[in-house]
């Protein structure tokens, strides 16, 4: 089945059977699985990774998508977890030990930064070297005989830089310090982590995976050594497994993946020109506009480019910024996206309650830039909605 494209494989569900020929798996909303005998569940004990046992290891409901997952980002196995945050702390706990060294790049998503940095770091240990990661030197330079952990995010979070996956993974893997990338950005459908060779993909599947803002989850993807380790360890130890229910919504938004990347990119591209060429817009952060600093390499390591980015309005003034911010018709407030509908973010909101504007100026953002996340309504209405507000700044 590999020579399959994308498109016929988020329709098809594999080997998990359909119970009495239904066209849409039932949810197996059960907690347990009967056996017939004493030898029966003794044996399903010796290969627990591949049994259904009890819903916190395996369920049919999360297994249809974990391999429909595994099978579309190229890897042998998947796994999927309760939210984002689960995938990633489970991912990076599989790849260090108390003292271990990490590095990554700044700008990578901020509660994965709080993981590492207020709590792994006091709680184990570990040291942190971050880096802009947009050079292939500040990898080499920051390598260390204990470095264990490469933690990559591409594009990051807010900005957007990238890494040049396939030669930070060259740079890793002959010295057996694991890579781990946060491909939530460009989804399974625009970039393919694990084909240059990283150890574990992971994804928020609250944002494209899902889609429809309706379900929060996470996957990792990897190894089938590397998923049974985390199976065993992460996963079952610390409890972070999905609901059947809401697997089984990932299922419905798996079906219709490609189309609706497809449609965020057209539209992003449309509303990042748009903005781009506006008198009232200082700046765009969006790899796929042909100025991006890092546009060629974003065209060598992705396929396409999502619907996720950020701009930065001429204007410093609060007032006016709140007015463009709140005028909106479109696009509604809040965190998160990725899902159908088109989102309005502020970063300075999260740094203003901890930060001074001078700071978080040094960290490279400003008062007057916001995030969007272009959805699935029509480019047209939401550029004439944009343009209407700008005219208030
Ligand atoms: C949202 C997000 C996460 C965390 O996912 P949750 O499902 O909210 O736990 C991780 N990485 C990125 C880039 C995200 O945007």
């Amino acid at each position: 089945m590999k020579d399959l494209n994308i498109e016929t494989l988020l329709t098809h569900d594999g080997k998990v059977a359909h119970s009495k020929g239904a066209v849409v798996p039932p949810i197996y909303q059960n907690s347990l699985f009967t056996m017939e005998s004493w030898d029966a569940i003794d044996k399903t004990f010796d290969d627990r990774v591949n049994s259904y046992i009890y819903s916190r290891g395996n369920n049919p409901s999360a297994r249809i998508v974990e391999e429909k997952l595994a099978e579309i980002c190229g890897g042998e196995s998947a796994k999927l977890f309760a939210s984002g945050m689960g995938a990633i702390s489970a991912a990076i706990l599989s790849c260090i030990k108390k003292g271990s060294h990490i590095i990554t790049v700044k700008n990578i998503y901020g509660p994965a930064n709080n993981l590492l940095q207020n709590y792994f770091k006091p709680k184990f240990d570990i040291d942190i070297t971050y880096i802009s990661g947009t050079n292939i030197t500040e990898f080499e330079d920051a390598i260390r005989a204990d470095t264990s952990l490469i933690y990559l995010e591409s594009p990051s979070s807010v900005v957007f830089s990238l890494q040049d996956i396939e030669t930070v993974v060259k740079l890793a893997k002959p010295r057996g310090i694991k890579t781990i990338i946060d491909n939530t950005w460009a989804s399974p459908v625009f970039q393919k982590p694990l084909s240059f060779g990283v150890d574990l993909e992971i994804h928020s599947c609250s944002k494209y995976i899902g889609g429809h803002s309706d379900v929060v989850a996470g996957v990792v993807i990897g190894s089938q050594a590397g998923i049974d380790s985390i199976f065993t360890k992460e996963f079952e130890l610390l409890g972070a497994k999905i609901a059947p229910f809401e697997a089984w919504l990932l299922l419905r938004s798996l079906r219709t993946l490609k189309i609706r990347m497809d449609q965020h990119q057209k539209s992003a591209l449309e509303v990042a020109r748009f903005l781009e060429d506006h008198p009232k817009i200082e700046k765009v952060y969006y790899p796929g506009l042909e100025s991006f600093p890092q546009y060629e390499l974003g065209k060598k390591q992705m396929s396409g480019f999502s619907g996720l980015m950020s701009f930065q309005l001429k204007t410093s003034d609060l007032e006016k910024i709140k007015k463009f911010f709140n005028s909106l018709s479109l696009f509604q407030i809040g965190v998160s996206w990725g899902g159908h509908e088109s989102l309005i973010y502020a970063p300075a909101i999260s740094y203003l309650k901890e930060l001074t504007e001078e700071q978080f100026a040094g960290m490279g953002i400003h008062l007057g830039d916001m995030r969007i996340s272009v959805g699935l309504e029509a480019a047209e209405d939401l550029i004439s909605d944009l343009d209407k507000c700008l005219k208030l700044t």
